[in-house]
């Protein structure tokens, strides 16, 4: 038996066989074409059956996984009369090759070309490129590129998968991704994660293992290679009892967030990407606790503009329809920042200019945001919360900037709606000024993520405190309890939006706190709810 350990990105347990997956090689033969004419005629009719082929693959995928889908319609518009297209005709009229190997070089000219360039939008081109155009061999040269997983379900081993390549295989073979490469946020692990099978990466994969039997334990990130008789036994059976877990589980998926002494509960999802918005509608969440905003700032080069703030924005208003969504404007600084901001080093940048502050630092980009909320807010139920507050100066300049706002949409007579606004409470300031704070807002939300590091003044992020972080401790606890109350009083809903809100072992003690909604990652939405609809919300049945 071996064992490799990597980094689980989907829980669940699978045994069988491992798949080796090679992406396959075209040997491509290249020959001299008489006939230029005919040559140009084959490839534009390979051309448009490969568009055809992506956009059957977008009309299939789109309703479970749209934003992922939408890589077909970019790739079938690289293919409808561009520069590809024409850099392929030159090719077989400049050189009179045949067409599927005058495609083949424009390919890997093109990734010469561009191998050094790390952009990440020249990258997925590339990588669009190489796709396309192994569906044009594959249509020209008659062989199809299409993962063939063989009549057994099994365990998919490679070094890297693409979207394409995961979202063409026949879902009911697969029991579970391992790959080299990828990361938790990679489409390849998103893509397990909404097919529901167990998946991991960080596993140095070997070609050799092919047709050997294996175990994954997607909760410890564990692979079992050749596994004895002994463990095979015991995974068996946590398998069986898994699978019975989970089949239990997804029948709550359309029930009612409510407590066994009959409280509703709002049930809400954290979301990090609009790619995270389908699995919030699947699991059948209220709506977007928190739509952690940043994503449109990091890994780029410069600011986003308003219009594409409110375009995203737009679209998820548009999806979750009634259903609320509760947008963060952006927490930037300490860990989540980019070269073009030109934060200046800080000593304790935990402690620094993050969140709220830098946005009052840098009204133009806050103002930018606020803008495009507004604007988007008339095409759904949006609501908006802001991070890191510490006091009610802060909400005054907030404040100020939204009549500024307003003021100036109503002058171009640009629709919107007069959204709920929160604050979310991570810091014992605020929780200690929390019934100032909530006459200002609708809600509060509590971010215990930070309102646990900044209580016991230890750095979340420190490998050397794992052991000593209690997010159970008590200050922490009595907090939620206060701001609670604090916040009942002065008539505003309480949120818990940190990654406590999703242990199960203190589900009961929030609702017993009054905690009014949770809201977790879209993977925790479904033990969340059968969690509450277990507990009792009033102390005297309890
Ligand atoms: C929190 O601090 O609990 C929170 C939800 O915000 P983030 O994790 O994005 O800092
Ligand atoms: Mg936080």
């Amino acid at each position: 038996m071996e064992i490799y350990k990597g980094t689980a990105t989907f829980s669940g347990i699978a045994i069988g066989k491992v798949l080796y997956y090679h992406r396959s090689e075209y040997q491509i033969r290249q020959y001299m074409v008489s006939n230029v004419k005919k040559e140009l005629s084959e490839f534009n009719e390979a051309r448009l059956q490969v568009i055809r082929q992506l956009k059957e693959l977008y009309e299939k995928n789109c309703p479970v996984q749209e934003m992922e889908a939408k890589i077909f319609l970019k790739q079938a518009k690289l293919l409808e009369a561009g520069s590809f297209q024409r850099a392929v005709e030159s090719a077989i009229v400049t050189e009179k090759v045949n067409a599927a190997f005058a495609v083949m070089t424009t390919r890997d000219e093109l990734a010469a070309t561009f191998r050094n360039l790390e952009e990440p939008a020249i990258r997925e081109r590339i990588a669009n490129i190489r796709e396309i155009s192994d569906r044009l061999i594959g249509v020209l040269g008659g062989v199809s590129p299409k993962i063939d997983l063989g009549p057994e379900p099994v365990i998919l081993v490679a070094e890297n998968l693409s979207p394409t390549e995961i979202m063409e295989m026949d879902k009911d073979k697969l029991l579970a991704v391992v790959t080299h490469q990828g990361s938790v946020i990679s489409h390849a692990s998103i893509m397990a994660k909404t097919m529901d099978i167990p998946a991991m990466v960080d596993i140095e994969v070997q070609d050799e293992w092919d047709g050997e039997s294996a175990i994954v334990d997607g909760y410890t990130g564990t692979l079992y290679l050749k596994p004895d008789a002994e463990l095979l036994k015991e995974y068996e059976i946590r398998r069986k009892a898994d699978l019975e877990e989970r089949e239990e589980l997804m029948k709550l998926k359309d029930q009612r967030d409510m407590t066994a002494d009959g409280k509703e509960v709002g049930l809400y999802a954290n979301i990090g990407n609009l790619g995270d918005l389908n699995s919030v509608l699947f699991y059948g969440a209220a709506g977007i606790g928190l739509l952690r905003s940043e994503f449109q700032y990091l890994g780029r080069e410069n600011y986003p503009r308003e219009n594409e703030l409110f375009r995203a924005y737009k679209k998820v208003a548009e999806t979750m329809g009634e259903r609320l969504a509760v947008i963060r404007t952006v927490d930037l600084g300490a860990d989540k920042q980019a070269e073009y901001m030109g934060i200046p080093e800080e000593a304790n940048p935990i402690l620094g200019n993050r969140g709220i502050r830098l946005c009052l630092d840098r009204k133009k980009m806050f103002k930018a945001q606020l803008r495009a909320i507004y604007r988007a807010s008339a095409f759904g139920n949006l609501a908006m919360m802001y991070p890191m507050i510490t006091s009610e100066e802060e909400m005054d300049e907030i404040e100020e900037m939204i009549e500024d706002v307003k003021s100036g949409l109503r002058e171009k007579n640009i629709p919107f709606k007069d959204i709920r606004t929160g604050i979310m409470i991570e810091t014992p300031a605020a929780v200690m000024i929390s019934r100032e704070l909530a006459k200002r807002v609708d809600f509060l939300s509590l971010g215990t993520n930070d309102l646990t590091q900044y209580t016991l003044a230890m750095d979340r992020q420190n490998p050397l405190l794992k052991k000593k972080y209690n997010d159970h401790h008590p200050a922490v606890l009595r907090m939620i309890r206060m701001v609670t109350e604090a916040g009942h009083q002065e008539g505003c809903t309480i949120c818990i939006c940190g990654e406590l809100a999703a242990d199960t072992g203190l589900t009961e003690t929030f609702l017993r706190m009054g905690v009014d909604s949770l809201s977790v990652v879209p993977a925790c939405i479904l033990p969340v709810r059968k969690a509450l609809r277990e507990s009792y919300s009033n102390q005297a049945e309890g």
